[in-house]
């Protein structure tokens, strides 16, 4: 008897012969282009409604529904006020594998509204995801536009990465405004630190001896933390402010309060430094006579993991719009962000792109007046074209897929 002989399902590469796959993605990623181009209007509208509608983490309702709008009328479904957040939602378009997550942030600061253009950043979320949909159709997978609220305040991704929202997402993907172009960037783990002293208020001049001078507590934790510092590490950073330093001159202080942020280059490292920041503050209250009482937050932001893989086919898209990125300079600046808490889980990329002079930093005001500027929206299309055209390089090339998942596995 014959045996059935079941033939084996072509794979892609079978289908469709290198060159005319390559083909096949460069005319998708011009596709792709051309739909940001056409939506030009409606994006630049939604990032400058933001921006002059500045509302604080977790209070961004206004700003997720704009969003949340857009994207139904582009076809997308919508889920709303996801992992108890009522301002985070997610937006899917497709069913397959891999899953893209593109991430928006849209929180603002405190009187200073957009001066870090998170605006910015949700426009051109939105504007890649809706760009991206031409890739999922002829190419498969599904893309994800995940609403983040809370970065700047409260850190909303190290909450929802908690709560399972990346469980299903292959890869994560966002840009954020700067005054550089860069692929990668260094974020630090980090956690703040409240610390309040009690000591005893008596009249400064008549009975100082019966007093416990709670301000001096403080300034003494300053001094021992400033000495400690020439012994640390190199990218480890400890700063500070004093929010309550008395009530007045001729009375010794009873209270007093500070705030401080503890970052290292790693988890293991920034548990290290917290033992030895304690310690400069009991050894304070020993000397003193004050009471301490100290909470760590409630937040770890874990440092940024870049994926190099990934971080270089984006590279690539930006450079095709004429942009001179690099990777991050080991000796620039760098802060923290909950994106950090999201790369420690699925491969993730956090490039800048630059729509403000060099020496200029964002948290500035003169940053929120670029937000809005035309240098801003030009950093916003070119964002959502190089992020679109990055999803269907993913979406066309399984093998790259599987290289930026082996690169994550091989750095845990
Ligand atoms: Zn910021
Ligand atoms: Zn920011």
């Amino acid at each position: 008897m014959k045996r059935l002989e079941i033939p084996t399902p072509l794979s892609y590469n079978e289908c469709y012969p290198r060159d005319e796959k390559s083909m096949d993605i460069e005319k998708v990623k011009a596709q792709v282009c051309h739909e940001v181009e056409a939506r030009r209007p409606q994006l630049n509208e939604l990032s400058l409604k933001i921006h002059s509608n500045p509302e604080l983490g977790f209070e961004e309702s206004k700003a997720a529904a704009w969003l949340t709008q857009y994207l139904k009328e582009n076809g997308f479904s919508i889920e709303k006020g996801i992992h108890d957040l009522p301002t985070a939602f997610r937006g899917s378009y497709g069913k397959g594998k891999p899953a893209i997550a593109i991430l928006a942030e849209y929180d603002a600061l405190p009187k200073l509204g957009h001066a870090c253009g998170h605006n910015i950043i949700a426009a051109s979320a939105v504007g890649a995801g809706i760009a991206c949909k031409p890739a999922i159709d002829r190419l498969g997978g599904s893309i994800l536009v995940i609403g983040t609220p809370a970065e700047e305040l409260y850190g909303g991704k190290a909450i929802m990465a908690e709560r399972g929202a990346f469980d299903h997402v292959d890869i994560a993907m966002m840009t954020h405004p700067g005054s550089h172009d860069t692929a990668t960037i260094q974020a630090l783990a980090c956690q703040t630190l409240e610390v309040e002293f009690f000591g005893r208020a008596v009249h400064a001049a008549a009975r100082p001896e019966k007093g416990v001078n709670a301000l001096e507590a403080m300034l003494q934790s300053f001094t021992a933390i400033n000495s400690m510092r020439q012994h640390i590490k190199d990218r480890a950073r400890i700063h500070g402010i004093i929010t309550d330093g008395g009530e007045a001159a001729n009375i010794v202080p009873a209270h007093s309060a500070g705030v401080f942020i503890i970052r290292a280059e790693d988890n293991a490292y920034l548990d290290e430094l917290k033992q030895k920041v304690a310690n400069c503050f009991l050894g304070a209250a020993a000397a003193t006579g004050a009471h301490l009482e100290y909470r760590w937050g409630d937040i770890v932001y874990a440092p940024m993991r870049n994926n190099l893989t990934l971080a270089k086919l984006f590279q690539k898209n930006m450079q095709s719009l004429g942009r001179k990125i690099k990777l991050a300079d080991p000796r620039s600046g760098f802060g923290s962000t909950d994106m950090g808490n999201v790369s420690q889980l699925v491969p993730s990329i956090h490039p800048m792109v630059a729509i403000a002079p060099e020496e200029m930093e964002v948290h500035s005001p003169q940053f929120a007046s670029l937000a809005a500027s035309d240098a801003g929206s030009k950093g916003l299309f070119d964002a959502a074209k190089a992020l679109a055209m990055t999803v269907a390089d993913l979406v066309g090339n399984p093998e790259t897929v599987a290289r930026i998942k082996e690169e994550f596995q091989r750095g845990k």
